[in-house]
């Protein structure tokens, strides 16, 4: 049986749904280990989604939720030639044979379509003039043109996934190239989501091994937001740190049976990427769901990154990036931090001009510098208020380090387990050579105004000598001979 959960509770007039307060002491949680949540409290903190049905046959849902979601409304399927083979034909059938009004479907016929913004006002161009509700059968690129689409009429949609591929069905925002550039949309998350695992355990091997890589990605997501909390730059919201990394291990654990398409490995995978998406939803920010990692997968969409003639997956480029991230984590927690010699960091640290002339020597050549410049500037601290915030690293640190080893997954371990799931576990499989996976770490650090552990790592002023040592000989990353 599907797990069918319905709510329509405003999280902020339910007890039951109350946050904790943000920026509660980690004492009152007696660390950070999470409580996992029912997917109903889960689906009570979104704020746009609905309802969610995971489960095999949940296709046949479909009539139902659309009818209790959108009461005498027409339907439209939006599909591509696969995913209405796959899927869409089904839902189409079956929402005629349940009494609704169905309009014809709209069948994106490119083979080469993506998530680029001629093919959204394509759709505009049909949805404008019909009272139609929108039902995207699809996974990534359906998923975000068709909420963009819907988002631009202010008219809500319905998802059926046909991929565990990625964690966007449930997020607010569309990721369209726009003007050859990868922008993220500001639009709502659909009203409901359908995932039929006997049709995601079918999706092609690829898609489900990056699903399950971008869900791995919060891990280090987590840790981000552990140091960003213990330095007092923004509080973890612990309502949301629950929905993402309550159910994690549990997701997680099987990545073989998830590339083999086993149910019990699929359905808490699709759940979890679900569920990053409401805690987005919850806190109105991808902080719970994204760190450092994500910023080089951005980094690398705002580098028009191709490998063979197209980017790799989304969860792919996170994949690797969070081997990155957890590498220089763990050289961090070898360091005496609690030694580290605050008023030589503060010294060192750049005046805002200097660092501005840093950034755009590093940015020169790309098409991003404004960002760049924009982002940096919003985070750049004063030597001042660079030293206490070490200061107060140097007295959190016992406490701190101990929440991180608590959360992060050792670097082997997430390696091979992107080996079991068939994704990309060295940087060369994505067109990414290791020359450039240290230039990475520098140039994240800019695109994004958010503090990650290269903020933490940059300000001690052991970003450096960790490159140096991470791809040195004997490093993890050291080119091989
Ligand atoms: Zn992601």
């Amino acid at each position: 049986m599907p797990s069918s959960v319905r709510s329509s509770l405003d999280p902020a007039l339910t007890g039951a749904s109350a946050p904790v307060p943000v920026g509660a002491p980690p004492a009152a949680r007696q660390g950070d280990t999470p409580r996992r949540l029912s997917v109903q409290e889960a689906l009570a903190c979104a704020r746009e989604t609905q309802r969610l049905e995971i489960g095999p046959g949940a296709i046949a849902h479909v009539p139902a939720v659309f009818a209790a979601q959108f009461p005498q409304r027409t339907a439209v399927v939006i599909a591509d030639r696969n995913t209405w083979a796959i899927a869409g034909a089904r839902v189409h059938a079956a929402l005629g044979a349940a009494g609704i009004a169905v309009h014809e479907s709209f069948i994106f016929d490119d083979p080469a379509l993506y998530a680029e913004f001629g093919y959204v006002e394509r759709l505009l161009a049909f949805l404008q003039p019909r009272d139609v509700i929108p039902v995207a059968v699809g996974s990534g690129t359906i998923n975000d043109l068709v909420k963009l689409a819907a988002g631009r009429l202010t008219r809500p949609y319905l998802a059926v996934a046909t991929a565990a591929s990625m964690d966007g069905y449930t997020a607010f925002g569309a990721s369209i190239t726009f003007q050859g550039a990868k922008q993220t949309f500001d639009c709502p998350a659909p009203q409901a989501v359908v995932a039929d695992t006997e049709v995601l355990r079918t999706a092609p091997r690829e898609m489900t091994a990056a699903g399950y890589a971008d869900l791995q990605a919060k891990i280090t997501a987590g840790a981000d937001w552990i140091v960003a909390d213990a330095l007092a730059v923004e509080p973890i919201d612990w309502r949301a740190w629950d929905i993402v990394q309550g159910g994690l291990a549990v997701a997680l654990a099987d990545p073989a049976g998830a590339r083999e398409g086993k149910t019990e490995a699929i359905a808490p995978l699709t759940e979890g990427l679900m569920l990053g998406g409401f805690a987005m939803q919850w806190t109105k920010s991808s902080r719970p769901a994204s760190g450092a990692e994500h910023q080089f997968s951005h980094l690398w969409d705002m580098e028009h990154h191709v490998h063979g003639d197209a980017a790799p997956a989304h969860g792919f480029k996170v994949g690797i990036a969070t081997l990155a991230i957890t590498s220089l984590y763990e050289y961090l927690l070898r360091q005496p931090i609690e030694s580290l010699d605050v008023a030589a960091c503060a010294e060192r640290w750049p005046e805002p001009a200097a660092m501005e002339e840093q950034v755009r020597r590093l940015f020169a050549t790309s098409d991003f510098l404004a960002t760049a410049l924009t982002e940096t500037r919003a985070k750049h601290p004063s030597r001042a208020a660079l030293r206490s915030q070490l200061e107060l690293l140097q007295r959190n640190w016992p406490g701190l380090r101990r929440r991180l080893q608590a959360q992060l997954v050792p670097f082997g371990e997430l390696k091979s387990r992107l080996r079991a799931v068939g994704a990309p576990a060295e940087p060369e499989e994505i067109g990414i050579s290791r020359a450039r996976l240290r230039d990475s770490f520098v140039r994240a650090l800019h695109i994004r105004r958010r503090f990650t552990v290269l903020d933490f790592a940059a300000r001690t002023g052991l970003l450096e000598p960790a490159l140096r040592s991470l791809f040195g000989p004997g490093g993890m990353w050291a080119v091989h001979a």
